[in-house]
């Protein structure tokens, strides 16, 4: 049994109504988002496969990875996809007192200019959640949750079953995370080019969510 919602539930989204949970749906657009990277070999084959499909996306980087491997950033930026900040060390928020937290989120936005924040696993206390815009220097500063997980994270899930996640609970408006990292790569790259292709077979296309 797994210990996560692959289509997040609508009472989870009510509970916490300031967060973003899905973008705009109009024109049938979907949000490929990618957590954790950015990483030398994986993230440039993700570019290459959006690049293949006129795909647009939104990266949530650790500030860690951005020092690392600036050359992959910039390449991110200058393909048009949107950025956030994910952390700077990945820290998990059930785990981290919010003075912590917020420093490491401070850090994270001296390397990475964004409004939008992903906790990583998706958790965050409320302590936190109010300081996060002031900590990244953006008054408009939204925190970005997601609709749907490949789990591609999750290893006891083949390519195909990660895919299948994305293609049964993909609607327009969508946020759907992968993400660009060694753990997740088995599945990453057999599931992505299924989505990619299956999903605009559909009719979606997919956007960046640097405009929410
Ligand atoms: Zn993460």
């Amino acid at each position: 049994m797994h210990r996560y919602f692959i289509k997040m539930p609508v009472f989870v989204k009510r509970l916490f109504p300031r967060y973003v949970w899905e973008g705009p749906g109009e024109g049938n657009v979907v949000y490929l988002t990618f957590d954790d990277g950015p990483h030398p070999e994986v993230t440039p084959w993700v570019l290459d496969q959006l690049r293949v499909f006129d795909a647009q996306a939104t990266f949530f980087c650790i500030g860690n990875n951005v020092v690392r491997h600036p050359s992959v950033m910039d390449r991110i930026s200058a393909e048009g996809h949107g950025i956030g900040n994910h952390t700077y060390d990945h820290v998990n928020g059930w785990k981290t007192e919010p003075d912590a937290y917020l420093a490491n989120v401070r850090k994270a936005a001296s390397v990475i200019d964004s409004a939008l924040f992903r906790p990583p696993y998706g958790r965050i206390r409320k302590a936190q959640a109010r300081g996060i815009a002031e900590a990244m220097g953006q008054p408009g500063a939204r925190i970005v949750l997601w609709d749907v997980l490949s789990a591609d994270f999750d290893a006891t899930y083949s390519p195909q079953q990660c895919a299948d996640n994305v293609l049964r609970h993909t609607v327009a408006g969508s946020i759907i995370v992968f993400h660009d990292s060694v753990k997740a790569w088995p599945n990453l790259s057999g599931a992505l080019p299924l989505v990619l292709r299956g999903l605009q077979e559909r009719g979606f296309r997919f956007g960046a969510l640097a405009g929410v």
